[in-house]
């Protein structure tokens, strides 16, 4: 039996039967494969062993982008297993390469930049949330502040100017790794390349570029 507590405190209980018959997870090397034409492509690359769960990347990104109280960009599920191991997996907007989110928006305001960010446009967004509805994975909030719709953005401010995200270089124990997955030479590509590695729901085809290393069945949801 697994007890699942997500980030507002909510619980599942799964059988592992139930949980294998649900969560499905299929190396995804392949999505690494140079693009023509493109130069940048951004991935995060998460190792989900050297997560502790102590949230120095929620709090740095709450105070990089103003995320407003009681809302998140990126969470931290916490799972207890049987044999009493804790594992810790960080969550957030998975920059799908084949986003559902996109198609439903009316404004154009969801939109995918040269670079694969998946961004909202605040100017055009009219808060009908319907890019919120569309996400499986929950990833995105209207902001109360602002009423438009919210998400992890990739720190796009910061990385184009060659700045990593908040909640990476905030990681005291580098269980994120941002950056390029196009270059050969960067770490999040050596990464993705050379290990195992998982994406949520693969079966919804939506080719996130949010990659786990050791991510349980249970919490590939
Ligand atoms: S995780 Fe959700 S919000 Fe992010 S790109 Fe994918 S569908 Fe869109
Ligand atoms: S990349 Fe930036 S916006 Fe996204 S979760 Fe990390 S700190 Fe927050
Ligand atoms: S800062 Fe690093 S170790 Fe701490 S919760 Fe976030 S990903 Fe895990």
């Amino acid at each position: 039996m697994l007890i699942q507590e997500g980030e507002m405190g909510t619980k599942v209980e799964l059988s592992r039967r139930e949980a294998i018959k649900l969560f499905s997870l299929a190396p995804v090397a392949a999505a690494v494969k140079t693009e023509e034409g493109k130069k940048i492509k951004w991935a995060m690359f998460i190792d989900v062993d050297k997560c502790y769960g102590c949230m120095a990347c929620v709090v740095a990104c709450a105070a990089e982008n103003n995320v407003p109280i009681e809302s998140f960009r990126t969470w931290i599920e916490r799972h207890v297993f049987e044999d009493g191991r804790v594992v810790f997996v960080p969550k957030q907007c998975n920059h799908c390469e084949n986003p559902p989110c996109v198609k439903p928006c009316p404004t154009g305001a969801t939109y995918i930049n040269e670079d694969g960010l998946v961004l909202v446009n605040s100017e055009i967004c009219i808060g009908c949330a319907s890019c919120v509805q569309a996400c499986p994975y929950g990833a995105r909030f209207m902001n109360p502040v602002t009423g438009t719709a919210d998400k992890c953005t990739f720190c796009v401010h910061r990385i184009y100017e060659g700045r990593l995200p908040a909640c990476v270089e905030a990681c005291p124990t580098a269980a994120r790794v941002f950056g390029n997955i196009l270059d050969e030479e960067t770490e999040v590509r050596k990464y993705v390349s050379h290990t195992p590695v998982q994406v949520l729901k693969p079966e919804y085809g939506t080719k996130p570029k949010y990659f786990y290393k050791n991510l349980p069945k249970e919490a590939a949801r």
